[in-house]
């Protein structure tokens, strides 16, 4: 009799989506003439830069003659663009990477799920809420937590991110061993400065633990004080990964590629407290698992690092950027306390009711479509969160409607 990993049964229904998705049926059923405009999606919506259009198909064509065509590339990602990676993300900011630290794939949702497996089931985890639900989910899998019960796993310290901190969790009151941080993050759009950074890096370099950055929305930052990366924190590269994503940055949302810096230096031990370096153990893992990203997808991702495609990649973010700032802008005259969106595609909103309610009136009020706070987990009540990711028109009606709905 073939049995289930029952660790699966304590996973809650992925309700957030689906739930939105229904009540935005019904409410279309209801009034089929109403228009909808949804700011609730974290997908982009723009086309790929042309640079990486150019470069895709150029690759493509190579597949077609014998001389040029590439089967099977290196697992970790082909040369031509870690080095592009590590010098021109990295080096360029002063931050000590080299080309063999970078592992190219294809999402950082399968490397932030995937990551934890090369570590010990019964080690101590510290996850923010509220959180993107990835890196509690592929816990829940490997069966690191208990039961669920009132919003919470059991075994899990959580990382409230709240008003009372300005939505930048306060470090665990006790030792943990692995640290899950996302910054900008998703879904409060709040950023992290290098000073609260560094007493993450502190922190975990005093307690032996490791952070899990993920950092897929830093193209967004636009102050020059924050840190585009973890590696520019001093003690960084003994006790950081960090975690990076064409997606956002460029709109490789449906073309998938990511990458993931695991620097020599971090080490985890085994039972008998014996080191072990943990690139080599997600290398194995990586080159087991997974047989790299296709050629063509590589060449795409290249040409964000040309001087054209740079470019094209700053207007595109800078375009989401002024989406966001009007949201900021109208929402805060309307009252409403905000963070995020300045550096960021999401706006984390103080609904001062509950999520879903807030939610409700403004799909039946102002036909707009928000994410329910309560959906990223217990501290997400009362908040819902908009995203940047529209056409500048959309979110200027949206933001219109908002304002006679919230009169009325
Ligand atoms: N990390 C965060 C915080 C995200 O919000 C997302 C996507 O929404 C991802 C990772 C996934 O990125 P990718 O498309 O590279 O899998």
């Amino acid at each position: 009799m073939i049995r289930i990993n029952e660790n699966y049964l304590k996973l809650q229904a992925s309700y957030l989506f689906s739930e939105i998705a229904r009540r935005i049926s019904a409410f279309q059923e209801a009034h089929p003439d109403r228009e909808i405009i949804k700011l609730g999606i974290g997908d982009v919506t723009r086309a790929l830069p042309p640079s990486c259009i150019e470069a895709f198909h150029r690759a493509v064509d190579e597949m077609a003659e014998d001389s040029t065509f590439r089967g099977y590339g290196p697992e970790q990602g082909y040369p031509f663009l870690r080095n592009k990676i590590a010098t021109e993300d990295f080096q360029a900011r002063g931050a000590d990477i080299g080309e063999d630290e970078i592992f190219i794939s294809d999402g950082a949702k399968c490397d932030t799920g995937n990551i934890q497996e090369i570590f010990a089931t019964d080690i101590r985890i510290a996850i923010p809420d509220p959180v993107y639900p990835v890196y509690l989910d592929t816990n829940v899998m490997a069966g690191r937590t208990g039961e669920f019960h009132n919003g919470r796993y059991e075994s899990i310290v959580y990382l409230e991110s709240t008003g009372a901190n300005e939505f930048i969790p306060d470090l665990p009151r006790k030792p943990v061993d692995l640290i899950y941080l996302c910054f900008p993050n998703n879904p409060t759009g709040a950023t992290i400065t290098k000073d609260r950074l560094q007493s993450w890096v502190d922190f975990a370099r005093e307690n032996r633990s490791l952070i899990l950055y993920d950092a897929a929305y830093e193209a967004f930052i636009r102050d020059d004080s924050l840190p585009r990366t973890i590696y520019e924190i001093e003690g960084a590269r003994e006790v950081a990964i960090e975690f990076r994503s064409f997606s956002k940055t460029a709109g490789f949302t449906g073309i998938r590629c990511a990458y993931t810096v695991v620097p020599k230096n971090c080490v985890a031990y085994d039972g008998n407290g014996a080191k072990h370096s943990v690139h080599a153990l997600w290398n194995r893992r990586h080159s087991t698992k997974f047989n790299g990203v296709s050629y063509p997808v590589q060449r795409a991702a290249e040409a964000v690092y040309s001087k054209a495609g740079r470019t094209q990649v700053r207007d595109r973010i800078n375009y989401y950027l002024k989406n966001a700032g009007l949201v900021r802008q109208k929402i805060a005259a309307l009252g409403f306390e905000c963070v995020g969106g300045e550096d960021s595609p999401y706006i984390w909103i103080d609904g001062r009711t509950n999520s879903w309610e807030f939610f409700d009136m403004l799909l039946q009020k102002a036909g707009v479509v928000c994410t329910p706070g309560a959906g990223f987990g217990r501290c997400g009540e009362n908040f819902i969160r908009i995203s940047a990711f529209n056409s500048f028109e959309n979110v200027q009606k949206a933001m219109a409607r908002i304002k006679i709905a919230l009169k009325e």
